[in-house]
This record gives structure tokens, sequence and C-alpha cells, in this order.
């Protein structure tokens, strides 16, 4: 079988199996016991990785963090995710909702549950546009309804409450991505980086055929 298709395999058993295991010693901090062992090279190349991590204030892009991803199909994931929001902090600099750009999505259920809640339809379809091709609404960005915080928080779309959760990346589909542009975002991917170690102790068992050819294989699309 090709390098790259036991690779594959390897990183799709990881992540079937990764929760119970994985998820567990990564909470406990088995990672810096590990590291002690060995070094591993996100942490030997830490000062790189943390200028490329930091790229993300002016440059759109998405990390992958070593936790396993959501929406996979397994209900085990959402573990991930649980971990994700015990760790994550959000510093509250508002940039996700008061930074110009393209508009938010409403997903479904998002535009009802927001007219409700500020009593008026009309006033909400006054800040949104409707996308041609999908017929979603789209809010406004930046976001009307940031005043120093969020107006609307208990019904805020399902996009806000994500955040800055993004969808797995295509390179790393078993892995939680982060939107890079979150300053708290890429204070936990730094923070994360020796967690790498592993899961790709893992992939390494997994594929069984040593550590080398996984070499620098977990960060990508970072510019
Ligand atoms: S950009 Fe990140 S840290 Fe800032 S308010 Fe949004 S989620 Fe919180
Ligand atoms: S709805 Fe709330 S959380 Fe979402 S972008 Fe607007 S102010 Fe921010």
């Amino acid at each position: 079988m090709p390098d790259d298709e036991r690779l594959k395999n390897a990183k799709f058993l990881c992540h079937r199996f990764c929760p119970p295991s994985c998820i567990l010693d990564k909470s406990l901090g088995l990672h810096e016991r590990m590291l002690e062992v060995r070094p591993h090279w996100s942490v030997q190349r830490r000062e790189e990785q943390h200028k490329r991590i930091d790229l993300g204030e002016k440059v759109p892009f998405d990390i992958a963090l070593p936790l396993p991803a959501k929406d996979r199909g397994f209900a085990e994931t959402a573990l991930g995710v649980e971990l994700f929001r015990e760790i994550f902090e959000c510093q509250h600099c508002g940039r996700c909702c008061s930074t110009p750009g393209a508009g938010l999505v409403l997903e479904n259920g998002d535009f009802e549950r927001i007219a409700r809640f500020i009593g008026s339809q009309k006033r909400l379809k006054s800040l949104c546009r409707r996308d041609k091709d999908s017929g979603c609404w789209i809010l406004r960005q930046p976001c009307p309804f940031y005043d120093r915080g969020c107006t609307i928080y208990p019904v805020r779309p399902l996009t806000c409450f994500q955040y800055p959760l993004h969808p797995p990346l295509k390179e790393m589909p078993y892995h939680l991505a982060v939107d890079a542009f979150c300053p708290a975002a890429r204070k936990l991917a730094k923070e994360t980086l020796g967690w790498w170690i592993i899961c790709e102790g893992n992939w390494a068992r997994l594929f069984g055929s040593g550590r080398e050819s996984l070499k620098g294989s977990v960060y990508r699309r970072i510019p």
C-alpha cells in the first residue's frame, strides 16, 4: 500500500479510537511526560510555529488542533469539542463581531429565533441581505448586534455559538480546526503544540513504520 494511503488509514483509525485514550491522556497532561522522554518537532520548532500562527492576525487561514473533529459521524468526537470548550478562553476582544467582512450566514432556525428575540422580522431583514443562490439570510459585518458585547447573546447565530471552531481542514479531516484570526484560538494553538506527540505516537503505532515518516505532517494551511 502506498505511504500516503497508509498514513490516511492510520489517521482514520487514530481518530476513530482517539477519544477514549487520547482525550483523557491530553486532559491529564500525559503529553508533558512524553515530551520529557523525547522531544517532538512541534515544540522543538516552537518559535517558528508561533510566528506562523501569529500570521493569522493578518492573513485568513485555519489551524488544525490535536483534538478529534466534530461532525465526523461518531458520537465520541463530541468529547474533543467538550475539551476544547473547557480550555478555550475567549478574550472578549470583539474582533470576531466588529470586523468588516462578507457577512455571516444565518443557518436553519437562526433567522426566526433572532427575529423573535428582537421582536421584528422587518428590522432583522433590514440588517441582512438575501443570498440569491442558497436563499439564506446573510447578516452584515461588522455585526449590527455588537455593542461592547453581543446584544442577542442567548439567541446568537449557530456560527457565533461555534466560533472559533471551523469545519475540519480537508488535509486534516479528523481534527478540530480553528480560525487563526481569533487571538484566543491562536493562544490555544500555541499551547497545544506539544499535544501532537500523542496523536503522532498513535499514528506511528497504527502506521507501524516509525515516526520519522510522519514528521511535519500535522500542520497544514499555514502560509
Ligand atoms: S475573536 Fe476570539 S477572543 Fe475575540 S471575542 Fe471573538 S472568540 Fe473571543
Ligand atoms: S450575533 Fe453576537 S456573537 Fe454573533 S457576530 Fe453579532 S455580536 Fe458577535
